[in-house]
């Protein structure tokens, strides 16, 4: 058995100055999250946050929202409310309510590069079991980064996540992944929030990444709701979601999508 898989194609390396452009675009991004997460309260609808951010990036010369028309969706922003995990699209049916939690998912588009970013954000006060949901969320996404070394491969970065997620006893979401993105929203590279150490391919220098880890209160299944976009858990227990689009450096993992 070889461990440990080859190095990515040449053509998924950015240059140094792809990266930087990349982390303009992230931090508007960045921004264009936290102008949302502001407008989150209950009584507001999905379709309002959606309105909120796009009309934040289009502020920005040169930025335009990535996700908006992307295979067809209709909106900037993917709006998932509780037990939605992904791909919620934006409306104006859906109102938020005291104690809910919406993760809210846009890709930005800046001079020509793209960037990804997630975060799952309280309605109000939420209870003590949602809140650990979002903390172990976010504190696998922050170990998965971690793993996000030149000397690593994709699977120590879902290892990483992993280990985290089940010893707090919740679920990681298999059929969605991270991915590759810079040149494209989605490029031809998985990034599974699971695996082994030392598998998969190398994190080459250059390489540029959204990772994402879905976690899930209950089961790790998922279904996909009739509007052929929503993707929920298949128990109906609640998923969070958050997701930072990284550069593998010499000096370690550079995350793009922060304030400029
Ligand atoms: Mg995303
Ligand atoms: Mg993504």
């Amino acid at each position: 058995m070889v461990l440990g898989g080859a190095a990515p194609p040449a053509s998924l390396l950015k240059s140094p100055r792809e990266i930087d452009i990349m982390a303009r675009g992230g931090a508007i991004l960045h921004a264009t999250l936290q102008a949302m997460a502001a407008a989150v309260a209950p009584g507001v609808s999905t379709a309002e946050l959606d309105a909120v951010g796009e009309a934040f990036i289009r502020s920005h010369a040169g930025a335009e929202p990535a996700f908006k028309g992307l295979y067809g969706f209709p909106a900037a922003a993917c709006i998932s409310v509780n037990e939605e995990i992904v791909h919620g699209i934006p409306s104006r049916k859906k109102v938020l309510r005291e104690g809910d939690i919406v993760s809210i998912d846009v890709g930005v588009k800046f001079e020509g590069m793209f960037t990804d970013s997630a975060i799952t954000v309280p309605v109000g006060t939420i209870d003590a079991g949602t809140q650990r949901l979002l903390d172990v969320t976010r504190r696998a996404l922050d170990v998965g980064i971690a793993a996000a070394i030149p000397e690593n491969h994709v699977g120590d970065i879902g290892a990483a996540i992993q280990a985290v997620v089940e010893a707090e006893g919740f679920a990681v979401v298999r059929e969605l992944v991270g991915h590759a993105v810079g040149y494209a929203p989605h490029e031809e590279l998985q990034v599974p929030n699971h695996g082994k150490p030392k598998r998969g391919k190398r994190l080459a220098v250059g390489l540029t990444i959204a990772i994402e880890p879905m976690v899930n209160v209950g089961t790790a299944r998922t279904k996909t709701l009739m509007d052929k976009w929503t993707v929920v858990t298949a128990d109906g227990l609640r998923s969070a979601h958050f997701e930072h689009t990284i550069a593998v450096t010499p000096d370690g993992p550079r995350i793009l999508t922060l304030p400029g």
